[in-house]
């Protein structure tokens, strides 16, 4: 459906967790998270009414993400059932990668169509620092995985950081040489614990395509958040997301759920629509949910603020 402003609302985003096996600097606290209440997290099945509802408006695009999405049980359960809603036809994950290469096939059978892994370096070391806790083999292997299953495309998202992984460009331009994958450098948001790191750690995106030429810029699909770039013959493609010198509010089609029911029309905005106490009554939760799409805020104001109003955790909303 249309939000007010006119833009066509096809896109959720599910939370389903705010847990993980990794503490990116950028993300999560050194010492984790509390623990939230079981009963504060939506089961299973509250999800799959949500999105059931929510496809009965028009979404057709469901990525669940976290947290890290694959340390919930049963995320295969909910990747099929997903995928035998009426309407649903794209679902996708976005996982940092560490449990993938041991699910991707059942993942796959269940109906995950596509995958965007996040990795931030090719270096081992740094993978740790950046991780605090996790082995970059792990997301290498699922990388490779995927491919071989044909989970296509595959995407990498990676947050480019400023003396930390800034020099590292060229490694992963050279990836997509040989790599059929979409590495998509992604400008560090200010949101929670990356607020502090914002300022020294920011890059300017133009400044790389000025010293990278040899980048051809190709076209790009409607709604995609990336500009999108390829190497003179090279399998892979390179992308640019850049939410805040080049923001894409005009053209956002997503919604996102977190995993204590809270509907986010906006990433960057305060605004939550609790949907908890609709979930055993179909009709008010889809008015609920489209009284939240008809509302979307019109924008952020990352740039003239230099943090975001969410006041949740980027682990809480999932990226
Ligand atoms: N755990 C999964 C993962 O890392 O892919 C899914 C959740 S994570 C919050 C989703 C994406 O958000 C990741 O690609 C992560 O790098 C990105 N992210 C987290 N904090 C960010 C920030 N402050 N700015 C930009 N991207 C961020
Ligand atoms: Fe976990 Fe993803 Fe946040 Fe890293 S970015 S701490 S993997 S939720």
């Amino acid at each position: 459906m249309r939000d007010k402003q006119g833009r066509n609302i096809n896109y959720l985003r599910v939370s389903v967790t705010d847990r993980c096996n990794l503490r990116c600097i950028y993300c999560m606290p050194e010492d984790g998270i509390e623990s939230l209440e079981h009963d504060d997290i939506l089961r299973f099945e509250d999800i799959l009414k949500i999105v059931k509802s929510a496809a009965s408006l028009g979404i057709n695009k469901v990525r669940y993400t976290g947290g890290e999405p694959l340390v919930m049980k049963d995320i295969d359960k909910l990747i099929y059932e997903t995928s035998r809603l009426p309407g649903i036809d794209d679902i996708a994950i976005t996982t940092n990668g560490i449990l993938l290469s041991d699910m991707a096939e059942d993942l796959k059978k269940a109906g995950l169509k596509r995958v965007n892994i996040s990795l931030d370096t090719l270096n081992e070391d740094k993978f740790r620092s950046i991780t605090r806790i996790g082995n970059l083999d792990k997301v290498l292997e699922s990388i490779d995985k995927c491919l071989t299953l044909g989970l296509k495309p595959v995407k990498i998202n990676t947050v480019l950081m400023r003396g930390v992984n800034d020099t590292e460009i060229i490694d992963f331009l050279n990836l997509t040489k040989e790599m059929p994958v979409e590495i998509r450098f992604i400008e560090l948001m200010p949101i929670g614990e990356s607020i502090k790191l914002y300022e020294e750690s920011k890059v300017d995106f133009s400044e790389i395509l000025k010293q990278y030429p040899e980048l051809i810029q190709i076209e790009t699909e409607k709604n995609s958040t990336a500009q999108l770039y390829k190497l003179q013959g090279a399998k892979g493609k390179i992308g640019f997301i850049s939410p805040i010198s080049c923001k894409f509010c005009p053209d956002c089609n997503k919604i996102r759920l977190t995993s204590i029911g809270k509907i986010k029309p906006c990433l960057h905005s305060s605004e939550e629509i609790d949907l908890r106490e609709y979930l055993n009554n179909e009709e008010l939760l889809t008015m609920k949910l489209k009284s939240a799409i008809f509302n979307k805020p019109l924008e952020h104001h990352l740039q003239e603020e230099n943090a975001s109003r969410s006041g949740k955790m980027m682990y809480q909303i999932g990226g």
